[in-house]
């Protein structure tokens, strides 16, 4: 995305070309304002280039492997070999497309991007030094801080982007680790756990709390765990990683527990995935003296203002969770605002999916959240043990649940476990948002055999209407 030189005036200046930054950008140019998006890394962020999209390229590609080797119930009998620089390249090309594809899509929005890194000298000015080393100052009227987060690094720990790993590494490593130790079974350990054990790897994950997933509901979590341990997964939970060595040819972590036992965890190869912190230490923030919240996120209203009102924060950076559909919508809500139109957040619901095997995915309210909050919750399930589709793909695993307010008769929410569960969940999303009750899902026809009927016999379950579970 390279431009000769950034302008030396706009007026809005976008910095961070993740998926906050660019939707905010391209939405922004369409409106018609004046846009200069800049980024001193890679454009697209770290999910196009070093997470959402490099790990479901990799998973998908796993999914392959390990189906193909373990189908002897349908008479499928394979071996399959996998050459791992022939795939990294694959993955290389896919981050490569849609990257391209994002700076094109700036380009004809007429936004102009910038390679560099940019810190703000005051609360209308910034100094960029471009990626050639040159240093130049933009002037802005409004300013949008997309910058991100990044992963936590244990202290103690010599990162080295060989033997210990950050997730943002793993995509370039140079093998596939015959042992590999993950600390942290939270989203990004549990992804990497079942990527790697349908590579053959020998995984082992190492977690402070007493369960995968701390603070999702028990029902989702043990489905998930028992998944992952019938791929050969090993869990040590309530062990906190306090230490890690590198010695010759292997990584050694200790773990320490509650009741001060110590042990020592050997491995090839280890990834540390215990949570991702806000990135506001490289952009100059100090200078604009922007409120934070506690966990030092950038505090933002319903229209993603920060406390200066012509400086605006989308993404990670702004707050949990730390989603690209979350940055995505802001970034929307952002430009509409600049472009001084109606928007805000405050009526978006953020679902959640996290692509193990088999997948989940989570909008809205659990029952149990939906009963503290003071609705008289209706549960109705279906499990895909029962759905024709499920059985032919081989995926019977899970269900689909959702939580309806009885007196209402509205979704209150929907969590799903099983084969395209982020797929399933658009449907719930677009129900809760239109307010539909579960009989407008119920009465309107699915096509059969699909998953998706699973969602309307869910609804059908909570009327008492279900006719293939009774
Ligand atoms: P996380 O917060 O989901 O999980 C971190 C885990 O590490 C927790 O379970 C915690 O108890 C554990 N932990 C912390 N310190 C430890 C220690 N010393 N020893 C052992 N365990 C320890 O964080 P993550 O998995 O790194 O993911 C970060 C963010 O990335 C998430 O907030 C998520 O929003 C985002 N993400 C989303 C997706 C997706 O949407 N599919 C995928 C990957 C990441």
């Amino acid at each position: 995305m390279a431009m000769s030189s950034p302008p030396t005036e706009t007026d809005v200046l976008i910095i961070g070309a993740g998926p906050g930054g660019y939707a905010a950008a391209i939405r922004a140019g369409q409106l018609g304002l004046d846009v200069t998006l800049a980024d001193a890394d890679a454009f697209g962020g770290v999910c196009l280039n070093y997470g959402c999209i490099p790990s479901k390229a990799l998973l998908s590609a796993a999914d392959i492997v390990h189906d193909a080797g373990h189908r002897e119930s349908m008479g499928i009998y394979a071996d399959p070999y996998i050459d791992w620089d022939e795939l990294l390249e694959w993955q290389a090309g896919v981050v490569a497309r849609l990257t391209d594809g994002v700076k094109q899509l700036c380009t004809n929005a007429g936004v102009e991007l910038v390679d560099g890194r940019v810190r703000f000298v005051d609360e209308h000015r910034a100094a960029i030094t471009t990626t050639d080393g040159a240093d130049h100052e933009l002037s802005f009227d409004r300013a949008v801080v997309a910058t991100g987060s990044r992963a936590v690094e244990l202290e103690t720990f010599p990162f080295d982007e060989e033997a210990v790993l950050t997730s943002r590494d793993v995509f370039s490593m140079a093998d596939i680790p015959r042992r590999l130790l993950i600390v942290g079974a939270g989203y990004i350990g549990l992804e990497l756990a079942t990527l790697f054990s349908k590579l053959g790897t020998a995984v082992r994950v190492v977690e402070f709390e007493d369960d995968v997933l701390p603070g999702w509901d028990d029902n989702l979590r043990e489905r998930i765990r028992e998944h992952l341990e019938s791929l050969g997964v090993e869990f040590a939970f309530g062990h906190r990683a306090t230490d890690c060595t590198v010695e010759s040819s292997e990584v050694v972590v200790s773990t320490e527990t509650d009741d001060g036992t110590e042990t020592e965890h050997t491995a090839d190869r280890i990834v540390v995935a215990v949570g991702r912190q806000p990135v506001t230490d490289t952009v100059g923030l100090e200078t604009l003296n922007l409120e934070t919240t506690e966990r030092e996120f950038l505090d933002i209203d319903e229209q993603c203002r920060t406390s200066l009102d012509h400086v605006f924060a989308i993404g990670d950076v702004a707050g949990e969770p730390m989603l690209a559909h979350k940055a995505s919508t802001e970034g929307h809500v952002a430009a509409e605002v600049l472009a001084g139109r109606d928007a805000s957040t405050a009526d978006q619901q953020i679902p959640a999916v996290i692509f193990t095997d088999p997948e989940v995915a989570t909008i809205g309210l659990s029952e149990s959240d939906a009963a503290a909050a003071g609705y008289s919750p209706l549960i109705g399930e279906m499990p895909f043990s029962a759905s024709g589709r499920a059985l032919t793909t081989n995926s019977p695993e899970g269900f689909v649940r959702v939580v309806v307010d009885e007196e209402a008769s509205t979704i209150l929410g929907a969590q799903i476990v099983g084969a395209d569960a982020s797929e399933l969940v658009g449907e719930l999303i677009v129900a809760i948002r239109a307010g539909l009750s579960p009989h407008d899902v119920s009465a309107t026809v699915h096509p059969h055999p699909t998953f998706s009927e699973a969602v309307m016999e869910a609804c059908a379950d909570t009327l008492d209407e279900a006719v293939h579970t009774n």
